[in-house]
């Protein structure tokens, strides 16, 4: 195994391609182990897993990506080797596509009074009233690109979605803590994702968020990430290493929904080192013993 991939979407969120895909195509690039974390649902888990016994040449490590707000910021927890049918976990995720479903609502009537409608039977929205489809703003992007000829899914966010502007609106999101809980509760670990993505003075705000959050049981935190440079992996493995958390990473692959990114290799440049997955394991392991989970991830 020369790379990992712990962070990736399918179709069941944001992602383009089914989980069955995610798995071929980790077996093509020599991707050793590959974690499917979906935003807030686990309904490729089952798929995934199935695909997986197909291709043992990969491991498939099951995941979910939960958004949560901190200090007036979106703060992203992956978590890895969850069981999927953990009541607590699927209650939580059944609460936060509730939301996602009110908001998008809202994006829907605002879109209509600025003149760009939208229909829930665009094809963009294909799985939308399914229960366990977890649909968010790049939906809206990949619908209004297909109907209003605009050219990308970014100039739509630039446009109309993201903070700031005329259709944003904003999600009513848990606390990181809480997530964690529920990472926990489901016999996972839970991991920052992209600790330095999109911010400014990141090295404060990593610092602050790891000082608070690994004595409420934050296990480990991304310390390779399809955007990082050698600097922002180096600041990252450093703070893991001041507050001892285990370092993950992944490409954060979308498939054509970010087209500049390929499963383990980001943008060109990544490669997570596979030995990474041993002191994830390990977390794993010490995690389950306290919450009465046994077993090896
Ligand atoms: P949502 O969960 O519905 O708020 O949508 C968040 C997702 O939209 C993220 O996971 C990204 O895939 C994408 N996204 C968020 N902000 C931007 C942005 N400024 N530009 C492009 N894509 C974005
Ligand atoms: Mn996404
Ligand atoms: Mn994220
Ligand atoms: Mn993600």
């Amino acid at each position: 195994m020369n790379r990992i991939d712990l962070h990736t979407h399918s179709c069941c969120s944001d992602g383009s391609c089914t989980p069955t895909e995610l798995v071929e195509l980790a077996a093509a690039a020599g991707v050793g182990a590959i974690a499917l974390t979906d935003h807030d649902t686990v309904a490729g888990i089952p798929e995934f897993l199935e695909a997986g016994r197909r291709h043992p040449e990969v491991e498939t490590v099951p995941g979910v990506e939960l958004s949560t707000m901190f200090s007036n910021r979106e703060l992203h927890m992956v978590g890895l080797f969850i069981d999927p049918e953990t009541p607590v976990l699927t209650a939580f995720l059944e609460e936060m596509r509730e939301g996602r479903r009110r908001r998008n609502e809202q994006i829907r009537l605002k879109l209509n009074t600025l003149g760009f409608p939208v229909t829930w039977d665009d094809p963009a929205f294909a799985g939308a009233s399914s229960d366990s489809a977890s649909i968010g703003r790049p939906h809206f992007a990949r619908a209004l690109m297909h109907k209003y000829g605009f050219p990308t899914m970014q100039s739509v966010f630039d446009r109309l979605l993201k903070r700031g502007c005329a259709a944003y609106v904003p999600r009513e999101l848990p606390d990181p803590a809480r997530a964690i809980e529920v990472i926990h509760a489901a016999g996972g670990i839970a991991v920052w994702a992209h600790p330095v993505y999109r911010e400014r003075n990141e090295r404060a705000w990593a610092k602050r968020i790891m000082r608070r959050f690994s004595p409420l049981g934050l296990d480990a935190v991304e310390g390779y990430y399809s955007m990082f440079g050698p600097q922002e992996t180096a600041l990252v493995l450093e703070l893991a290493g001041l507050y001892h958390l285990a370092v993950s990473g992944g490409s954060d692959f979308h498939g054509a929904n970010s087209p500049n990114i390929q499963l383990g290799s980001g943008a060109g440049g990544l490669l997570v080192p596979p030995e990474l997955l041993n002191g994830l394991k390990a977390r794993c392991v010490a995690r389950r013993a306290a919450v009465d989970k046994p077993g090896l991830p």
